[in-house]
């Protein structure tokens, strides 16, 4: 027997037991209920799993995503990029598991804003399936959108690091924090344009020094895109020459 499984720390030592007493009592004074419905039992419960609107690939735009935009897309064609001042789309492709509506926006908000941390596995592995097969040729390493300083504090975690960090492991695929946090403007306050212009301007590379040629970004909800544009343009300042994106939910 190693002096290791002696110790307190070992994984039938103090702390573990502890651990397991404390989810016990937790799980018994606050059982575990669907995000979606409240219904007590999964985190996520079948019939509401069952409900998401969940984004057929086939359909979907294979550039921006857009659920139905397979034959002709309504969301990247250069009308509406120009309306952003843009001649070409920032990704050399996007994709979202699953179209916004009010069973997803609750998991989302159960996740963010309700503290729901143990949500970040569960919405990772419905994400990563998105990721199709070609973006995977060059590793792309995975990132993130970080959440303010202050949001940060408020939650006691930032969920697109959670959310990435499964998404990356379920790939097989490397994780980096390459993203600076950006300045603590709520974005919730702000009116949809400023918000994209905020956020457009905020979002920089938080490290000096080579970055992978291959990078894939995750975000919870893609709404305007302008957040994941700001990123994608970050990069390719910095020489990322492959650039993907995958969210969990598209407006
Ligand atoms: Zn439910
Ligand atoms: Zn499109």
């Amino acid at each position: 027997m190693s002096a290791r499984s002696l110790s307190s720390d070992g994984p039938h030592g103090h702390r573990a037991i502890a651990h397991s007493i404390r989810q016990v009592v937790e799980e018994t004074l606050w059982p575990t209920r669907c995000a979606v419905c409240d219904r007590p039992g999964d985190l996520l419960c079948e019939d509401c799993r069952r409900a998401l609107r969940f984004v057929d690939a086939l359909r979907a735009c294979p550039l921006c995503g857009a659920p139905h935009g397979a034959v002709q897309c309504t969301e990247c064609n250069p009308v509406m990029l120009a309306g952003s001042h843009r001649d070409v789309f920032p990704f050399d492709a996007m994709a979202s598991a699953v179209t916004l509506d009010d069973g997803a926006r609750r998991l989302v908000l159960a996740y963010k804003d309700g503290g729901e941390h143990r949500l970040a596995p569960l919405i990772g592995e419905l994400m990563a399936p998105y990721v199709p097969p070609h973006w995977l040729r060059e590793r792309p390493t995975v990132t993130f959108i970080p959440s303010t300083r202050t949001a940060r504090l408020r939650r006691g975690f930032d969920h697109g690091e959670l959310t990435s960090r499964t998404v990356a492991a379920s790939l097989g695929l490397p994780h980096a924090s390459l993203f600076a946090m950006p300045h603590s403007t709520d974005q919730r306050k702000l009116s949809r344009h400023d918000r994209a212009a905020n956020m457009g301007a905020a979002l920089s590379l938080g490290i000096a020094g080579p970055l992978p040629s291959a990078c894939l970004v995750v975000d919870d909800v893609c709404t305007t895109g302008a957040t994941l544009y700001g990123a994608a343009d970050a990069l390719a300042q910095a020489g990322v020459t492959r650039r993907y994106a995958l969210t969990f939910a598209r407006a």
